[in-house]
C-alpha cells in the first residue's frame, strides 16, 4: 500500500505547475494538481503574458503601425471599437491555451482538483474544494511524498493609490477596460510598464510613463535602453524619470490626479500601476510548516528549488526573480527531477534570454557592453542595421539594430542585443551560438537564408571583425 495518496501534489496550475506536474507524470509518478481558479493557465494565460502579447498584436494591427513606414498608412484607432476587438481576440487565444493545458494534464494522467490549497504539515495539503466540484466533502485532505508550490505572484499595491476606483488598474485588471482612454499615466518603468505604455501609445492614447530610477530597464545594454527610450518618445510617450508618486486620487473635472514627491501633478483618464509583484504565499500555511518566505512574500529555495523543508519544492513567480513564464517552466522541471532523483535535468541554463515586447521589441542574451567592462573583458562590438538589410527594407523597419559583443582574444560571441521587429525570435540565434562557444568566424562562415533579418548576424560579425582589426570597439 502506498504511503501517500500521491507521489507529487502541485499547488497552482500556471506554467510552473503545469510543467512540474507533467514532468513527474511522464516518469510514471502519481500526480495531482490543485488550482483555485476555474481554468488552468495562471497569470501567463489569463492576465499576463498571452493577454498582453495579444494586445500588442492588436495594437500593431489596428494602428497600422507596421504599414506606416511602407505606405504612409496612419490609422486613427476607434476608441470605442478597439477594446471589444482586443477582448474577443484575447478570449480566443486564452480559450485555446486553456484547452491545451487541460489536454496535457489528461494525456499524462494528472488528477486536477479545483480548490484553494494550503499545506498543513510536510506531507498533507488541505483543499477548500470549489463549489460544484465532484470532490466531497467541502474540505479535502490529501497526502503527498513531495509538494511543489507554484502559486505565482500578485501585483504589488503601493499605498495611497485608490485601487477601488474603476479607472485605476494594476496589471491584472488593465485588460478588462471597455474603451480606450484618451490619456493614461503608467506608474513604473519596468518591463510590464514599458510594454503597456508602448501598446496604448501605438493605439493613440496619450501616455505618461513615470519611473523612480534615472533610466528605464537598467538591466538592458545601455545603448539598447537609450534606443528604446528614443523610440518610445517618437511614439509620443512622455517619460518622467527620477519621479516617485506620493498619492493618487480622483478630482472632479480632472480625472485621476497623481501627485509626485517633487510636487508635480499628472492628470489622466486612466491610471495603470505597474510597481512590481509579490509572492502569493500569504494563506499557504508555510510558516507553520517551516518553509521560509522573504519580506516580499517569495519562497526561499536552494539551487535545486528545494525549500527549508526537504520534501517541499517551489518554482516560478512564487520564488521571485526572474519571474518569467519561460524560466518558471524550466525551474519546475528541475525541481521535480531533483525531488525524484531523475538525472536527466539537474539545472536551469544560466544563459537566459530576455524578451521585452515593447513597440519596438527588444531582446537580449549574454553580456551587455557594460557587463563586459565590469568583468574587465577585452571586447569588440559589431552592429548591423535593419535598414541596410534586404528583409528590413521590405518590412520597413528602419530603426532595428542588432549589436553583438565578442571577447577579443577568443573571438567568442558573449552577448547579443537586438531592438526591432522579431527581436525576441532572432535572439535565439545568438543564444545558440553563445551556448555552442561559437565565434565571430562561426557567423561569418554560416550561410543565412536571403532575404532574412537573421542575415544581420553575419553583417554584425563582419562589422566586429573590422573593429577587431582596427582595435576599436
Ligand atoms: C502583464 C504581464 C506580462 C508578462 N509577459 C511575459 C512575457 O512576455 N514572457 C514571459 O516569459 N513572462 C511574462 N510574464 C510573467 C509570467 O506571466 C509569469 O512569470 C508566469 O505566469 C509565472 O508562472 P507561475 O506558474 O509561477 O505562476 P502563475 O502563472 O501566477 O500561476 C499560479 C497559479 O496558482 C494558482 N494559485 C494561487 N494560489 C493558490 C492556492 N492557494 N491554491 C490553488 N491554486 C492557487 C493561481 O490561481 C494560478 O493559476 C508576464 C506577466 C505579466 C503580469
Amino acid at each position: 500500500v502506498a504511503k501517500y495518496d500521491y507521489d507529487l501534489v502541485v499547488l497552482g496550475a500556471g506554467p510552473a505547475g503545469e510543467k512540474g506536474a507533467v514532468q513527474a507524470a511522464y516518469f510514471k509518478k502519481k500526480v495531482a494538481i490543485i488550482e483555485r481558479e476555474a481554468a488552468p493557465g495562471g497569470a501567463a494565460v489569463h492576465t499576463g503574458t498571452l493577454p498582453s502579447k495579444t494586445l500588442r498584436e492588436t495594437a500593431l494591427f489596428l494602428s497600422g503601425y507596421r504599414q506606416n513606414e511602407l505606405y504612409g498608412v496612419s490609422v486613427a484607432v476607434d476608441r470605442e471599437l478597439a477594446a471589444p476587438k482586443l477582448l474577443s481576440r484575447k478570449d480566443a487565444v486564452v480559450e485555446s491555451e486553456v484547452e491545451r493545458f487541460r489536454w496535457n494534464f489528461e494525456r499524462h494522467g494528472v488528477t486536477c482538483i479545483r480548490g484553494r490549497a494550503r499545506i498543513v504539515d510536510a506531507h498533507t495539503a488541505e483543499i477548500e474544494v470549489a463549489e460544484g466540484q465532484s470532490q466531497n466533502p467541502a474540505t479535502l485532505r490529501i497526502t503527498a511524498e513531495v509538494f511543489l508550490i507554484a502559486t505565482g505572484s500578485a501585483p504589488f499595491h503601493p499605498p495611497n493609490i485608490p485601487f477601488d476606483d474603476p479607472h485605476v488598474d494594476d496589471s491584472d485588471e488593465i485588460l478588462k477596460m471597455d474603451r480606450l482612454p484618451a490619456t493614461m499615466t503608467v506608474l513604473g518603468g519596468g518591463v510590464i510598464g514599458c510594454e503597456y505604455a508602448t501598446m496604448f501609445a501605438a493605439m493613440g492614447v496619450k501616455v505618461t510613463l513615470v519611473e523612480g530610477r534615472d533610466r528605464l530597464l537598467p538591466f538592458l545594454d545601455q545603448e539598447m535602453g537609450e534606443r528604446l527610450s528614443a523610440s518610445m518618445k517618437t511614439l509620443g510617450i512622455d517619460i518622467l524619470l527620477k519621479e516617485k508618486p506620493l498619492h493618487a486620487k480622483r478630482v472632479e473635472g480632472r480625472g485621476i490626479v497623481c501627485t509626485m514627491e517633487s510636487g508635480k501633478e499628472l492628470d489622466c483618464e486612466r491610471l495603470l500601476v505597474a510597481s512590481g509583484r509579490t509572492g502569493r504565499t500569504k494563506d499557504l500555511g508555510l510558516d507553520a510548516v517551516g518553509v521560509e518566505v522573504d519580506k516580499r512574500g517569495y519562497v526561499v529555495v536552494d539551487q535545486n528549488y528545494k525549500t527549508k523543508v526537504p520534501n517541499i519544492y517551489a518554482a516560478g513567480d512564487v520564488i521571485g526573480f526572474p519571474a518569467l513564464a519561460s524560466t518558471s517552466m524550466e525551474q519546475a522541471r528541475v525541481a521535480v527531477c531533483h525531488a525524484f532523483g531523475l538525472t536527466y535535468k539537474d539545472h536551469m541554463s544560466t544563459l537566459l534570454p530576455y524578451g521585452i515586447y515593447t513597440i519596438p521589441e527588444v531582446s537580449s542574451v549574454g553580456l551587455s557592453e557594460e557587463d563586459a567592462e565590469a568583468k574587465k573583458i577585452d571586447y569588440v562590438v559589431g552592429r548591423a542595421l535593419y535598414r541596410d538589410n534586404a528583409r528590413g527594407k521590405i518590412i520597413g523597419d528602419n530603426d532595428g539594430v542588432i549589436k553583438l559583443v565578442f571577447e577579443k582574444a577568443s573571438r567568442k560571441l558573449i552577448g547579443c542585443h537586438i531592438i526591432g521587429d522579431r527581436a525576441s525570435e532572432l535572439v535565439h540565434i545568438g543564444q545558440a551560438v553563445i551556448t555552442l562557444n561559437g565565434t565571430v568566424d562561426t557567423l561569418i562562415d554560416m550561410v543565412f537564408n536571403y532575404p532574412t533579418l537573421g542575415e544581420t548576424f553575419k553583417y554584425a560579425a563582419y562589422d566586429a571583425l573590422g573593429n577587431m582589426k582596427q582595435g576599436a570597439s
